[in-house]
C-alpha cells in the first residue's frame, strides 16, 4: 500500500516506522529541514541544544518498552523514571526514518482525493501522488489550514482543540558559566530552566534553555523571536540585575503550538471512506507519551491488517 504521512515529529515517525516494518511504501513530508518537530535539537558544531522537549517521563508499559529499546540503541539514557537524549532529542525521531522516504523542507498545503487516490501539493505547487491512504500528524490549527475537504464531524473535533504557546531563551558560552541564580530560579516569570550542558556532560561549554511562563507568554502575543529575546532578557535583568547577554550567546524560539490545553477523548481519528487517519498529542496526551500512544493505536487498529488477519 502507498501511504503518505504529513509531519515528522514523534507521531509521524513512529507510525512511519510501524508501517514500513509491515511492508508498506511510505513517504513522509516535513516542512522543516529535519525531523523531530517539538523534539528538535540545534547543532553548534559538535555541541547540541534541545530547545523543545528537554527530557520526558514514561508511564504506559508500551511507551516504556519503546523508550527502553531506544536506550539499548544509545539514543536515550534513563535516569530514575526520566529519559534523556544521548545525541540530541531529535534522534528519537530521525533514528526511525529512512532518508529515501523523507521529504524534508516540504510544506504540504493541499491534499486532494482524485480517483480514489490522495494527491498532495507543497507550497511551491509540486505534486506528490498517488497515495492509497493519508495520515496527518500535525497540530490541529495547521490541519485546519490545509486545503483539504474534511467531514464536518472531524472538523468540529479538530476545531475544539486549543493550544498554549511556549517562548524559550537559549543561552550558550564556550566556558563553564552558571546562571542558576536563586532570583532567576525562583521567579514566577520562568516555568523551567534546563541546564542543557549538564545533560550532555559538556566540559568548557555551558548552555541553558529557559521557558517563559505560559500565561505570561500568551499575554505578550509575541510576533517574532526577537521580541521573545528582548522580553526575556529584560525580565531576567529586572528580577536579578544580571545581563545574561554580557556572558552568553543568546537565541530565542517561539513555539506557537507548544502544548494542548484540552484534548479529544479518543485515541485517533479515522475516516474509512476517505482513507484518512489523524493522530497526535491532541488525543488524551499533550506530551510525547500521548503522541506515541495515538500513533501506535491508529496503526494497530486501522493499518495492521496483516497481523489482524492471522
Ligand atoms: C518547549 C517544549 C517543551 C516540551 N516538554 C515536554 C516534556 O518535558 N515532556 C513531554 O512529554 N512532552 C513535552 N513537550 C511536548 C512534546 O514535545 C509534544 O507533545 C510532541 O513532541 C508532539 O509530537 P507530534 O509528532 O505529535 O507533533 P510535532 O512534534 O509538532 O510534529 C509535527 C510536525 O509536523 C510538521 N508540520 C506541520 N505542518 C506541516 C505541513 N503543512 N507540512 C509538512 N510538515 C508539517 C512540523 O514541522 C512538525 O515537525 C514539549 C514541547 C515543547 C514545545
Amino acid at each position: 500500500m502507498n501511504i503518505a504521512i504529513i509531519g515528522a515529529g514523534l507521531s509521524g515517525t513512529n507510525i512511519y516506522n510501524l508501517l514500513k516494518e509491515n511492508g508498506n511504501n511510505v513517504q513522509i513530508f516535513e516542512k522543516a529541514r529535519g525531523s523531530g518537530g517539538r523534539c528538535s535539537t540545534r547543532y553548534l558544531n559538535d555541541k547540541l541544544i534541545d530547545h523543545g522537549t528537554p527530557f520526558f517521563e514514561a508511564y504506559d508499559e508500551n511507551f516504556i518498552n519503546f523508550c527502553d529499546k531506544k536506550v539499548e540503541k544509545n539514543i536515550l539514557v534513563k535516569k530514575e523514571n526520566r529519559y534523556y537524549p544521548l545525541k540530541g532529542m531529535n534522534k528519537l525521531c530521525s533514528s526511525m526514518l529512512d532518508k529515501d522516504d523523507f521529504n524534508k523542507n516540504t510544506k504540504i498545503v493541499s491534499c486532494k482525493k482524485i480517483d480514489d487516490r490522495w494527491h498532495l501539493y507543497d507550497e511551491n505547487g509540486i505534486s506528490y501522488y498517488p497515495f492509497d491512504k493519508l495520515i496527518i500528524t500535525i497540530p490541529t490549527p495547521q490541519i485546519l489550514d490545509l486545503d483539504i475537504e474534511l467531514p464536518f464531524n472531524i472538523k468540529k473535533k479538530l476545531d475544539s482543540i486549543k493550544y498554549g504557546s511556549i517562548a524559550t531563551l537559549l543561552l550558550y558560552a564556550y566556558t563553564s558559566k552558571n546562571i542558576l541564580n536563586p532570583k532567576i530560579l525562583n521567579s514566577s516569570y520562568f516555568k523551567k530552566i534546563v541546564n542543557n550542558s549538564l545533560k550532555y556532560n559538556y566540559e568548557n561549554f555551558s548552555s541553558y534553555v529557559i521557558h517563559l511562563d505560559s500565561t505570561i507568554c500568551s499575554e505578550q502575543n509575541f510576533s517574532n523571536t526577537d521580541e521573545v529575546k528582548e522580553f526575556m532578557l529584560n525580565k531576567i535583568y529586572d528580577v536579578s540585575g544580571i545581563k545574561l547577554e554580557d556572558n552568553f550567546h543568546v537565541m530565542s524560539h517561539f513555539w506557537k503550538y507548544a502544548n494542548v490545553v484540552n484534548s479529544i477523548d479518543e485515541d485517533y481519528l479515522y475516516d474509512e471512506e476517505l482513507s484518512l487517519g489523524i493522530c497526535g498529542d491532541f488525543f488524551k496526551g499533550n506530551n510525547l507519551e500521548g503522541s506515541y500512544l495515538s500513533s501506535k493505536s491508529l496503526y494497530n487498529k486501522e493499518f495492521n491488517l496483516v497481523f489482524d488477519n492471522l
